[in-house]
């Protein structure tokens, strides 16, 4: 049972009454997951701190600092499906928050929400882990910078303490020449989750891959990625049969699970298929 609903406007606030909550507290950002887990039993905590009136600049807005593209941890994905900057900087990013759901759910949960949430079968994970985004965490002690790559470690499981709260997310600006495209294959309803989400950060020079990043989501508990498959397709023509390779082998390597959006038999052919169409749509981009 609640017994304690907090509504801070800023997150020393908040991260004060976390502490003091222990392990009786969460935080509520959207609500969109939460509500559901504690509905189910999966969770109860007694404490709740909602983020959803804190004013910190941190927490919210979009921006470039530097060569860094600063995404706050309280927008919406809505917000972030729409933002110029993002849409222009990292548009697989919008687009794999474009894909969410349906917009009563993106209106109201955020990019940190659904980070903290390591739902497998997420879309905006995947991206993070293409363009090696990272998370500003903050705890009532001090603060760290965790790679999205190292952020999500298993079914429903992070690497966040008790405490802990993702107030940014920091996406590097891409080199010139470099295209991201994120595609989702769906297998139920419009609005579901992915049964396959592809994510590409592709950079080609001269018509060789000069940089290549290809990560799966919706398949394991964590988003793939295989750095020596990339790594062989570098330098390589960026032509459709490069990416046949790469395609093949993960298709080869990833152990996709059985669930009621698919099969492992029918993910394994997803992932090929789903990876060729994925590059070959970044290549065909316009880049910035
Ligand atoms: C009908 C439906 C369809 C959906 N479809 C999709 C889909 O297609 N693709 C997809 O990716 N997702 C989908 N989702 C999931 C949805 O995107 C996530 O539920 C949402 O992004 C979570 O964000 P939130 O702000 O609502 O988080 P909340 O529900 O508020 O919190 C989720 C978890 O994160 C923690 N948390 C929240 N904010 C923070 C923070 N700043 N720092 C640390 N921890 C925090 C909470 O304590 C909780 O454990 C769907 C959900 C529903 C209900």
């Amino acid at each position: 049972m609640i017994r304690e609903f907090h509504r801070p406007r800023d997150l020393g606030t908040a991260l004060d009454a976390l502490a003091d909550a222990g392990d009786e507290g969460k935080v509520i950002s959207g609500g969109t997951a939460l509500v559901l887990m504690i509905e189910q039993g999966l969770v109860a905590p007694s404490v709740l701190i909602s983020l959803d009136r804190v004013q910190d600049p941190m927490f919210s807005g979009v921006e470039l600092a530097g060569r860094t593209l600063r995404i706050g941890g309280g927008e919406t994905l809505s917000a972030v499906a729409s933002h110029p900057l993002v849409r222009d900087v990292v548009p697989g990013l919008a687009e794999a928050c474009r894909r969410v759901g349906n917009v009563r759910i993106r209106n109201r949960a955020t990019l940190a929400g659904n980070l903290a949430e390591s739902d497998y079968a997420s879309d905006p994970p995947s991206v993070l882990v293409a363009h090696r985004a990272t998370c500003r965490v903050l705890a009532s002690g001090g603060e760290r910078m965790v790679p999205v790559e190292r952020l999500i470690t298993g079914f429903y499981e992070n690497a966040l303490d008790e405490g802990e709260i993702i107030a940014e997310i920091h996406v590097p600006v891409p080199e010139t020449g470099t295209r991201s495209t994120y595609v989702k294959y769906i297998s139920r309803s419009s609005e579901d989750r992915p049964c396959v989400g592809v994510a590409v950060c592709l950079q080609t020079m001269g018509g060789t891959v000069a940089d290549i990043r290809v990560v799966v989501g919706a398949v394991t508990g964590t988003p793939q990625i295989f750095p020596e498959v990339l790594a062989e397709a570098t330098g390589k023509a960026a032509t459709p049969s490069t990416w046949k390779d790469v395609a093949a082998r993960y298709a080869d390597l990833i152990q996709p699970l059985d669930d009621a959006r698919g099969s492992a038999w029918y993910r394994t052919r997803l992932i090929d298929i789903m990876i060729r169409r994925a590059l070959s749509q970044a290549a065909e981009q316009d880049t910035r």
